[in-house]
C-alpha cells in the first residue's frame, strides 16, 4: 500500500509514495495556508503520477518551493536532462486551501519526470505528455470529474491542429501545437494502442517500459529510442506510426469523429457520454481507477 511519512522541519519537508520521494524546501515559512496542506498538496500530486503509472517515475527528487510572488499557484518547472532531476514550483499570496485542492501544476510537471528528455523541437511531446495525463491521473484518483477531463480535450484539442499547410510538431514550437497538439498525439496513442491490442495493452505499458530503460526525466533520449522502446513494449508500432504522421508533417485530426467514436458528446452544458458509441469502452478504460 502507499506510505505516507511527513518529516517534520521548519523550511523542509519529505514526502514518500511508495518509491517516490519529494524532497521538498520552503523558500519562507511565512506561507499563505496551513503548513499541512502545502504538505498534503505535494502528496497528493506524487499520488497521482506513482497510482497512474503503477511505480515511481523517479526514485527522488528536489523540490523546491517558492513562497511570494504574485497570483496563486504557478512557474512550475522541470529541470531535468544532464542526469538529475528537479522541480520548482511558485506558491504566491492569492493560493487557498481549495487551490491546493484542485492544482493541476505540480502534477503536470511531475509527469515531467516519467519521460526522457528529447531533442530541441521535440518539446511537443514532452509538454503534450503531461498535458494528456495529469488530469487523467486526477481523475482515476477521483480528484476531478471525467466530464471535466473530456470537456478539457474537447475545448483544448483545437488549439493543438496542425495548419493543413506548413511544417508538423517538430518545425512549429507555438503555444497550441506545443501543448494541445502534442497532448493530442497522446490520446490518439492511448486509443490506438487499447484498440489495436483489444485492451491488453495502453499507453502506461509503453510508459513502463521506458521507464524500465532508464528513459525518465533525468536523461536525454531521442524519440527514435523512446518510440521504439515504447512500441515494443505494446508490440504494436502505434508510436512511431503517429510520430511520423505528426512530427515531420502536419496531419489533420477529424476531432468530430474521434468524439464520436469515444462517445464525448459536446454540448451547450457541457460533454455528456454515449456509452452506445463504438469505442466507449476504450474512454472508460481510459479513466478506470
Ligand atoms: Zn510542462
Amino acid at each position: 500500500m502507499l506510505v505516507l511519512a511527513l518529516v517534520a522541519a521548519l523550511d523542509a519537508f519529505t514526502i514518500r509514495v511508495e518509491g517516490f520521494t519529494v524532497d521538498a524546501t520552503l523558500s519562507s515559512a511565512e506561507l499563505p495556508v496551513p503548513r499541512t496542506n502545502v504538505e498534503a498538496w505535494v502528496e497528493s500530486a506524487a499520488r497521482n503520477v506513482v497510482r497512474y503509472l503503477g511505480r515511481a517515475p523517479v526514485g527522488r527528487v528536489p523540490l523546491r518551493i517558492r513562497v511570494g510572488g504574485r497570483g496563486a499557484i504557478g512557474s512550475g518547472r522541470m529541470f531535468g536532462g544532464e542526469g538529475d532531476v528537479a522541480i520548482r514550483i511558485n506558491l504566491g499570496p492569492a493560493t487557498t486551501p481549495a487551490s491546493l485542492e484542485t492544482d493541476w501544476v505540480l502534477t503536470h510537471e511531475m509527469f515531467h519526470l516519467a519521460l526522457p528528455d528529447l531533442p530541441e523541437g521535440r518539446e511537443w511531446m514532452e509538454e503534450g505528455f503531461a498535458t494528456y495525463l495529469e488530469p487523467v491521473a486526477r481523475v482515476r484518483r477521483g480528484r476531478m470529474a471525467e466530464a471535466e477531463l473530456w470537456q478539457g480535450l474537447v475545448d483544448g484539442l483545437p488549439k493543438g491542429l496542425a495548419k493543413a499547410e506548413g511544417p508538423g510538431f517538430d518545425a512549429d514550437g507555438s503555444w497550441g501545437p506545443t501543448y494541445w497538439g502534442g497532448a493530442g498525439f497522446w490520446l490518439l496513442a492511448d486509443v490506438a494502442i487499447r484498440e489495436r491490442t483489444a485492451g491488453r495493452k495502453s499507453l502506461v505499458d509503453a510508459v513502463d517500459a521506458i521507464l524500465d530503460a532508464g528513459g525518465n526525466g533525468a536523461e536525454q533520449w531521442t524519440v527514435e529510442r523512446l518510440v521504439a522502446t515504447g512500441d515494443k513494449a505494446t508490440g504494436v508500432p502505434v508510436l512511431r506510426e503517429l510520430y511520423e504522421k505528426m512530427g515531420p508533417r502536419p496531419m489533420r485530426i477529424d476531432l468530430a469523429a474521434l468524439w464520436k467514436r469515444l462517445g464525448v458528446v459536446p454540448g451547450p452544458g457541457g460533454v455528456t457520454f454515449d456509452d452506445g458509441a463504438p469505442q466507449a469502452a476504450i474512454r472508460r478504460a481510459i479513466t478506470r481507477p
